[in-house]
């Protein structure tokens, strides 16, 4: 058997040796079922992160979720940032995966502000100068 099936309460969770396919990525939310490499430590942080995804799945009922990362992600690769991480929905997913009653108190569509969210180095200009978003 190439892979192990992990029921967790939050997240039903897949170990598999070809999924994510690339070896740089260490988990992939797919339709909510997560796939992670098997010797990724599955802590909650990650959990959450990926719960954050699957939120963000289900208000787009899915297939569109898939979309818009790909546009955004195409678009943000012509940027300077790194692409990925510039993905509103990762921007949601990474700035709340610590904090563990997000989940539980995020409205939906909170991925939509971050679309248009500046990145670190404008904010820190904006911030200096004393400009508001
Ligand atoms: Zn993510």
């Amino acid at each position: 058997m190439q892979f192990e099936i992990i029921l967790n309460v939050e997240m039903k969770i897949v170990r598999s040796r070809y999924m994510p396919p690339l070896r740089r990525h260490v988990a992939i939310n797919f339709f909510g079922l997560l796939f992670v490499h098997p010797e990724v430590d599955i802590n909650r942080r990650l959990v959450n992160h990926e719960r954050i995804h699957t939120a963000q799945m289900r208000e787009l009922l899915y297939i569109p979720f898939y979309i818009i990362y790909l546009i955004e992600w195409t678009i943000r690769l012509a940027m300077k940032d790194n692409a990925y991480r510039s993905i509103s929905f990762e921007r949601e997913a990474y700035r709340h995966e610590s904090d563990f009653d997000y989940i539980d108190q995020r409205k939906h569509f909170a991925w939509v502000k971050y679309l248009r969210m500046k990145n670190k180095k404008t904010r820190k200009k904006r911030r200096k100068k004393n400009i508001k978003d």
